[in-house]
């Protein structure tokens, strides 16, 4: 009989053919599920998802990319959040685009750091 605390199904049972020749049950951590996108849902890449003792000992270039909001955000919400910001700097910031329209997107300024839109329009 096994111990009680690996009778639960909290652990994924992984039958193990040994070199001798038994079949044995390995109680291993289950794995998480993968990192998705905060805005659109769509799975993150070069994003692991492993359990935190095998990504411990992962080099830091291997857990997530280097470019800003990585780990959070997908490349293609990432470039949308760029232009969005910038956008609205060309229009604060020159008088020819003052008249401009923009439609504010709530998706995409969840992510900005509070009081990024009055920082604007201060300069
Ligand atoms: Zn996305």
């Amino acid at each position: 009989m096994v111990k009680p605390m690996l009778r639960s199904r909290s652990k994924k049972n992984v039958q193990v053919k040994t070199p001798g020749g038994r079949t044995v049950t390995h109680y291993n951590k289950k794995r998480p599920g993968k990192k998705t996108c905060g805005r659109c849902g769509s799975v993150l890449g070069g994003v692991p998802s492993d359990i935190s003792s095998v990504i411990r000992n992962m080099a830091k270039s291997e857990k997530s990319p280097t470019r800003p909001y990585a780990g959070v955000l997908c490349a293609g919400c990432v470039k949308r959040l760029v232009t969005y910001t910038a956008r609205f700097e060309v229009k604060n910031k020159y008088p020819e685009y003052a008249d401009m329209e923009l439609q504010r997107d709530l998706t995409i300024e969840k992510f900005l750091p509070a009081g990024w839109y009055s920082s604007l329009s201060t300069k």
